[in-house]
């Protein structure tokens, strides 16, 4: 059986507050005998829950990196009973490289659980955190955004799932997380998910979308930081008073809550996140990028409810996901 070759060069098991590497070789032309340094910090202070926090999964998704360096470097163990194992950006490659994908390998991390040892660079850190990470933790929070090609109104999420009394536990820790919105979330392709995996461990797993286009924002920096704040209080890891305000709750029932695109061209947003809309309404047009004098294609929601996601980019391409309305509910 082969080995995972990724070592920690800290502890993950001591008290204290320990900052260094997981530690994959990969040897390239640019460094012989080199590895890649994925920054990790432990913080531990005796008995009590773990969780398990990581932005970065998708390489161009900033509240997760931002909220995690932040929270690593001001967390003391004092204020901890039990351990937070925090990694920042989990596919570090393409965080480094600023992408979605990694740039070794092109693998989508949140494609390639449960990942293979023997694999590409992606599929080993898959295979670590599936092997290593994951049944350390009890507690379990990605942090994803839209990165450069998808906008989201600010939202934490969890999903059905078989086992009830586990999506139950993963519904309450979205609540705690307060963001504006809580969304019940339909996967549109969930084989390979991180998400999955961790929910098949039976661990109370919370992810996000909070934001997008590549960048991140004051307020969604502040929605993660506070978010993060609140789920390590749900879990009993760290005290205080949570920070709770009103959030939206919306259900994504089925597929069609997706609108895609079917040509290139360049797209002008019709409804602007967040914003109603109607069966029907037309929620983006797609004008031809070579002649004037033709009529753009519209785009239809095709239910009723609350825009929570577009197209970021000027320019679109047939097969993008243009727009998602979700519904609301109480
Ligand atoms: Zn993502």
């Amino acid at each position: 059986m082969t080995t995972n070759p990724i070592s920690p060069t800290i502890a993950l098991d001591q008290d204290g507050k320990h900052h260094g590497f997981l530690k994959l070789p990969y040897s390239r032309d640019d460094s012989a005998w080199g590895a890649i340094m994925m920054p990790i910090t432990v913080i531990q202070n005796g008995e009590g829950p773990t969780a398990l926090l990581t932005g970065g999964n998708h390489g161009d998704e900033y509240e997760g990196p931002v909220a995690l360096q932040d929270l690593a470097l001001t967390l003391e163990p004092a204020q901890v009973s039990g351990r937070i194992i925090i990694l920042p950006a989990l596919n570090y490659p393409a965080f480094r490289a600023g992408t979605r994908t990694s740039p070794i390998d092109k693998g989508n991390m949140n494609r390639s659980f449960p990942g293979r040892p023997g694999g590409t660079a992606t599929q080993k850190i898959a295979d670590y955190v599936q092997q290593c990470l994951l049944p350390l933790a009890e507690f379990v929070l990605d942090f994803h955004s839209g990165g450069k090609t998808l906008d989201f109104v600010p939202f934490a999420a969890a999903h059905i799932q078989d086992d009830k009394r586990n999506e139950n536990a993963c519904f309450e820790a979205m609540k705690a997380f307060n963001a504006p919105f809580s969304v019940q979330l339909l996967e549109i392709d969930n084989v390979g998910m991180y998400d999955t995996a961790a929910e098949e461990m039976g661990k109370v797993f919370v992810s996000t979308e909070l934001g997008g286009g590549g960048s991140s924002s004051a307020r969604s920096n502040a929605i993660a930081k506070k978010g993060a704040r609140n789920f390590l209080i749900h879990a009993g890891i760290i005290k205080g008073e949570m920070e709770v305000a009103a959030t939206v709750n919306l259900d994504m029932p089925d597929g069609d809550c997706f609108t895609f695109c079917d040509r290139d061209g360049m797209h002008e947003p019709m409804v602007d996140m967040g914003q109603r809309v109607k069966k029907g309404d037309v929620v983006a047009r797609v004008w031809p990028l070579d002649r004037t004098g033709v009529a753009p294609t519209e785009y239809h929601a095709n239910r009723s409810g609350l825009l929570i996601s577009r197209h970021f980019p000027g320019l679109i391409q047939s097969g993008d996901c243009i727009a998602v309305v979700a519904v609301e509910v109480d």
